[in-house]
């Protein structure tokens, strides 16, 4: 499945992005489930409005991005006239990527410098706008709101992003505006469900060696590389033959393009990663061994993860680190600790650049995508489940006790599991985890997230 269409809130500093982003989120509108304090969750959300899903981006929270340096000055800062080159390669990023742009304003300031200088950028794009004069808290205040047709961009929808005021009719625009292009509606957004084809997105840090594995595994004996068909789509990706096996490598277009350029000035793309993660089935996760493990490589963890994606971490530049017979081990604690919130993943030493262990990549990431799509038994997986509460039985609450009734396994590719229970909200998050070790005990799923549901037994016992 692609990415589902991109909404980028976009804006000068202080207009309220980051308030009415996390008004949405608090809507409960939000599709997937956002997991609090993670980065992703501050960043991007899945939501759904009149049956129709989208993403929604908060450009001024991708900043936390960029490198260390370039932090203090602002992309769309206020009244800075030489703001064009201000504009940070994260939020042009995120405005190049995005389907429809909601361009916010301060509804109580009125049009400024900068504004106008936002709705020029905006307006190249050739994208739909819809601006949104946010802090029009009161009724009284919605009359300047029609100043900002001025801009010359889009409609204009006051807001309040505080208190949900016109929240509502701006997302009723958005959806209009997805939907006059006819390639963003939702049946149109998938890919065909048949396309069972290993999908793999190479993701990481800029330098970690992203573009040199990639050309290690294209340049294998045992792989065949498809010629790219003419359409821009295929362009992006690179088809591969591994066995017999068609693998499909995620936008690899700018990788591929870096390997040909000097290294070290690939404009990382957060956003684009985020896309290619979201396309792909199992993402490895290219680490510098030099460095070890940053904040940055977490965060990338982080999204992989609540994209319900299966994650093969990749510890390259191996050739480089001076080892003694403790080296891999003690990699491998700061990998348990670091990335203590990834599922099983599994993890191989290579070096892009002599080739060692290179051979092993794509097997284990076809081995991840056969765990994703393994479905376990119904009677086997009753059989662990009641083992497991036998063994523990959920602690109490009051005079209730959770009692698990039934389980199945209804999806694969990510897995989730149904368990019918006395009553839903008896499951401690702790128990939640017992079970998830106690199936993980038995079937690894390697690097993927598995997902436990519990449903309320229907009848009138509960
Ligand atoms: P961002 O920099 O564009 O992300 O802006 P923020 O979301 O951080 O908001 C900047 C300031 O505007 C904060 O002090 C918010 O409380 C305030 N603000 C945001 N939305 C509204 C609104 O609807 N009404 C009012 N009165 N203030 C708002
Ligand atoms: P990307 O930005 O992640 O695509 O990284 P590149 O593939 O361009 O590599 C960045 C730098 O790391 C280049 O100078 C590479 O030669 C170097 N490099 C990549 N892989 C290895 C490796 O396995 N060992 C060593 N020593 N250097 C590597």
């Amino acid at each position: 499945m692609p990415a589902r269409p991109l909404v980028a809130l976009v804006g000068r500093p202080n207009v309220g992005k980051s308030t009415l982003f996390n008004r949405l989120v608090g809507e409960r509108l939000a599709v997937t489930n956002p997991i609090p304090g993670t980065t992703r969750d501050r960043l991007m959300s899945e939501f759904e409005w009149r049956g129709v899903v989208f993403r929604v981006v908060d450009t001024g929270g991708i900043e936390i991005y960029e490198p260390k340096g370039v932090r203090d000055e602002h992309p769309l800062a206020e009244g800075s006239s030489d703001f064009v080159p201000l504009i940070r390669a994260q939020a042009l990023s995120a405005v190049q990527e995005a389907d429809v742009l909601v361009l916010l304003v301060d509804a109580l300031v009125g049009v400024t410098g900068a504004d106008e200088e936002v709705a020029e950028i905006l307006r190249r794009t050739e994208k739909p706008v819809l601006v949104a004069a946010n802090k029009a808290d009161h009724a009284s205040h919605t009359g300047n709101a029609v100043d900002f047709y001025a801009l010359g961009v889009g409609d204009v929808y006051p807001v309040s992003a505080i208190h949900g005021i016109g929240v509502g009719d701006l997302l009723d625009g958005v959806v209009a505006a997805l939907e006059a292009n006819a390639e963003l509606t939702p049946e149109a957004t998938f890919e065909s469900e048949d396309d069972e084809r290993l999908k793999i997105a190479i993701v990481g840090r800029p330098n970690v060696g992203k573009s040199s594995l990639l050309n290690r595994l294209i340049g294998s004996e045992r792989v065949i590389v498809s010629p790219l068909a003419g359409t821009t789509r295929d362009a992006i990706d690179t088809e591969l033959t591994f066995y017999g096996e068609q693998v499909l490598l995620i936008d690899t277009a700018g990788i591929r393009k870096r390997g040909k350029i000097e290294p070290g000035v690939e404009q990382y793309s957060v956003l684009r990663s985020m896309n290619a993660i979201e396309r792909a089935d199992v993402a490895l996760l290219v680490i510098d061994a030099i460095d070890g493990i940053t904040e940055q490589d977490q965060h990338i963890a982080g999204y992989i993860i609540e994209a319900r994606k299966s994650v093969l971490i990749i510890v390259n530049k191996w050739d480089a680190v001076d080892k003694d017979a403790y080296t891999m081990t003690t990699f491998q604690k700061q990998i348990d600790e670091k990335f203590n919130f990834l599922p099983n993943p599994p993890v191989i030493y290579i070096s892009a650049l002599t080739g060692q262990r290179i051979h092993l990549v794509l097997e284990a990431a076809k081995r991840i995508w056969e765990a994703r799509h393994f479905r376990i038994p119904t009677g086997e997986l009753n059989r662990l489940i009641r083992d497991a509460y036998s063994k523990h039985p959920a602690p109490g609450h009051g005079t209730r006790r959770l009692k698990l009734m039934y389980a199945s396994q209804v999806r694969t590719n990510p897995p989730l599991i149904l368990i019918h229970v006395n009553d839903p909200r008896l499951v401690h998050f702790t128990y939640k985890r017992f079970l998830e070790n106690q199936i993980r005990a038995e079937y690894a799923f390697e690097g993927t997230p598995i997902s436990l549901s519990f449903r309320a037994r229907s009848g009138l016992d509960k």
